[in-house]
């Protein structure tokens, strides 16, 4: 396979790469002709940068498409196995690994139980246990964009640490300890924003350009997408949402401070509350007979909608709960929407409040996705 050619100049690559994407969006198999007429191209251009990409082993000739009559065109499709990213997760007690190919569909996953972690050795085992992962299901590092780490916590850019992880116990950790044992290209986000990037980047073209991600897991974080970018703030601390305050003086909450959205609506409250498992919290409760869990859970879903109507006064758009919890709610949508409409100023319903596709390792997807996502971008 060749690399290939640098471009002559900027506008070429561009158009090189208006033709990669639209091959790359398309469902099925896409023609010279079609993609002549969609872009509004040459056909001499066309035939040239499919001779490119092809020669570079980026995309196929793809399934011969129907057409009424006549000689059949040949259409094409992106070779979605040339490269891959890595996500791994970081939570108290789990190590996770996940392989995305270039279309998004998972290659690998390992699940790994860790008995306890010590800050300075992160970095070790994440990269000893990479290369198992990498080994077992015979992923070639020359194709891997890289790896992108997930953890719940909140950094600090500036000075390159993890400022403080409550679920995780730490505190102002350097990144690059957990960064340096991993011989490849490393980034670390924080699980709130990699999740609702998979969340936006996946259903980008149909989601309006402004969403907000409430992630619920045994934290509460969360993103926000404007004008089809995120917006991270100048901090890096922009949709922090469980850090938000809903009831003054409230519950203690693991950042030290009171009456925080985490403190009422994390996975941990109900877990940690009542010594079970938050699968066999929603058990009992679907049974309707433990009035205990059931004054319980309408505290949660009173709190998440003061949380919810207040990310909607701020950002007006549409809200996506998203993390595990969230796999929970169906049954509980039509209340909680209920509670967030009663406090909207502005509307009667809240329609706007929605379920996330990917309840489950949306965190992983997200941190490899940054990359396909550049990679794509730059072809
Ligand atoms: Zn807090």
């Amino acid at each position: 396979m060749k690399e290939l050619r640098v471009p002559v100049t900027e506008r070429r690559r561009i158009t090189r790469n208006r033709i990669y994407n639209l091959i790359y969006e398309s469902r099925l198999p896409l023609s010279k002709l079609e993609i002549s007429q969609t872009l509004g191209l040459s056909l001499p251009t066309v035939y040239q940068n499919i001779t490119e990409l092809l020669n570079a082993g980026l995309i196929e000739v793809g399934q011969v498409q129907r057409s009424r009559g006549g000689r059949r065109p040949v259409g094409y499709s992106v070779v979605s196995n040339v490269k891959f990213a890595v996500g791994i997760s970081i939570t108290a007690g789990k190590l996770r690994f996940l392989a995305s190919d270039l279309k998004l569909k998972e290659l690998a996953y390992k699940n790994i139980a860790i008995e306890s972690f010590e800050s300075e050795d992160i970095g070790k085992q994440v990269a000893k246990e990479l290369e198992k992962f990498l080994d077992a299901n015979r992923l070639h590092r020359n194709r891997m964009l890289g790896v992108g780490i997930t953890m719940p916590a909140v950094m600090d850019e500036e000075k390159d640490e993890v400022k403080l992880s409550p679920t995780l116990r730490m505190h102002n950790i350097s990144l690059s300890t957990i960064r340096e044992p991993i011989p490849y290209t490393t980034h670390i986000e924080n699980d709130g924003n990699s999740g609702g990037f998979a969340e936006w980047f996946e259903s980008r073209h149909t989601v309006g350009s402004n969403i907000a991600y409430l992630y619920l897991e045994n934290g509460v974080g969360g993103t926000v997408f404007i004008n089809g970018a995120q917006y991270f703030g100048e901090n890096k601390r922009s949709g922090e949402f469980g850090h938000m305050c809903v009831e003054p003086n409230g519950l203690l909450c693991n950042c030290g401070k009171r009456g925080c959205l985490e403190a009422y609506c994390s996975a941990l409250r109900i877990s940690k509350k009542l010594g079970i498992t938050v699968e066999e919290f929603f058990n009992e409760l679907k049974k309707g007979n433990n009035v205990d869990y059931q004054v319980l859970w309408q505290d949660v879903l009173e709190h998440l909608a003061i949380g919810i109507n207040n990310i909607h006064v701020m950002l007006d758009c549409d809200i996506i709960l998203g993390g595990f919890l969230s796999q929970y709610l169906e049954p509980y949508m039509p209340e909680l929407k209920r509670l967030v409409a009663e406090k909207d100023t502005f509307e009667d319903n809240a329609d706007y409040v929605k379920l996330c596709r990917y309840p489950h390792r949306a965190d992983m997807m997200g941190v490899a996705w940054y990359y396909i996502k550049d990679y794509i971008e730059k072809i």
